[in-house]
C-alpha cells in the first residue's frame, strides 16, 4: 500500500489528465462567461500576463505536471522521502470521534452556491468552501453569506491554477490575491489553503506556511465534478468515508445538480450513521 505499481501511476496520470482538462475546460467557460477583464487582474491592480490567463483557459502541455499521486500516497504517505518537503499535507481530520469533515470546492458560484448552503442549513452541518479568488471578486456577497452561516472557507488559489512547476512570485500571487479577496468579502483571513487539483509542491507548501495556511487536501473523492450519476456520487462517499475522512464535493466550476442532489441523500444518511460534521 505504500507506493503506487506503474500502472496505477499511469491510470492515475491519465485519469488526472482528463480531469485536469474537463476542469480547465469548464472553469475556462465559467471565467469568461461571468467576468470581464477587470476581474482577471489581482486585488492589488495587477494585470496577470497573457500566458498566466491562458494558463486557467487551456490545459497545459503534455509532461508539464505532476500530481499529488506522483508527489505522496494517498492512504499510506511515506515517512521517509527525502525529496518531498517537510511537511504534507491534511488528509484527514484526527480526532478520536466519528468526526468527518465536507469540504465543498470551486465556488462561490450563483445558482449552486444557495442551494448547498440551504441544504447544510437544514441538516445543522458546518463544511469548508475552498474558494478561487477570481470568484470571491465576482461574487463577494455569496462569500460572506457562506461566512455568516458559519461556514470556514480555504483559499484555493486565484485562477485555479495548478501551481506545481510555477515560480515562487506566481505561486505568491495565487495565495495572496485571494486570501485577500476573501477577507476584502467576509472580513475573515483564511486560514486554509487547497491546492487545485490536489498538485502540491515544495513551494506550495511553504508558500502555505509563510502564509499561515494550513495546507488541506482530501481522502474520499467522489469525482462529483465529472457527474458521473447521483447513484454513484452517493455511494462513493457511503462506501469510502471513515471516521477522520475529509469528503471533497463541488459547487462551481461546471453544472453542480448532481452534487446538491447527491448532498441531499449523504447528508441525513452519514448523520444516521452516526457521523458528525466537523470544519478541517
Ligand atoms: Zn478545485
Amino acid at each position: 500500500m505504500g507506493n503506487f505499481s506503474v500502472s496505477d501511476r499511469n491510470s492515475a496520470a491519465v485519469f488526472a489528465a482528463r480531469r485536469r482538462r474537463l476542469l480547465l475546460g469548464v472553469g475556462g467557460i465559467t471565467l469568461t462567461s461571468v467576468v470581464g477583464s477587470r476581474l482577471l487582474s489581482g486585488p492589488a491592480g495587477h494585470l496577470p500576463s497573457h500566458r498566466e490567463v491562458s494558463a486557467y483557459r487551456k490545459p497545459p502541455g503534455p509532461g508539464g505536471l505532476v500530481t499529488r499521486r506522483n508527489l505522496v500516497t494517498r492512504r499510506a504517505p511515506v515517512a521517509h522521502r527525502p525529496e518531498y518537503p517537510p511537511d504534507r499535507p491534511l488528509y484527514y481530520i484526527h480526532d478520536d470521534s466519528r468526526a468527518i469533515a465536507l469540504t465543498i470546492d470551486d465556488g462561490p458560484d450563483p445558482v449552486y452556491t444557495p442551494q448547498v448552503l440551504r441544504l447544510l442549513h437544514q441538516y445543522r452541518v458546518t463544511a469548508t468552501f475552498s474558494m478561487v479568488g477570481l470568484h470571491v471578486a465576482a461574487y463577494p456577497h455569496l462569500a460572506r453569506t457562506v461566512a455568516e452561516d458559519g461556514h470556514h472557507i480555504a483559499n484555493h488559489t486565484w485562477t485555479h491554477s495548478n501551481l506545481v512547476h510555477r515560480p515562487v512570485h506566481r505561486v505568491h500571487a495565487e495565495l495572496a490575491w485571494t486570501s485577500h479577496a476573501i477577507h476584502s468579502a467576509t472580513g475573515v483571513h483564511p486560514q486554509l489553503f487547497r491546492a487545485p487539483y490536489g498538485a502540491w509542491s515544495a513551494t506550495v507548501l511553504r508558500q502555505c506556511e509563510h502564509m499561515r495556511m494550513v495546507p488541506v487536501d482530501w481522502s474520499v473523492d467522489p469525482r462529483d465534478w465529472a457527474r458521473p450519476g447521483v447513484r454513484s456520487i452517493v455511494r462513493n462517499i457511503m462506501h469510502n468515508t471513515r471516521p477522520g475522512s475529509i469528503i471533497l464535493e463541488h459547487d462551481g466550476g461546471g453544472n453542480r445538480a448532481q452534487t446538491v442532489d447527491a448532498l441531499s441523500i449523504v447528508l441525513p444518511r452519514l448523520l444516521r450513521e452516526g457521523y458528525h460534521f466537523r470544519t478541517v
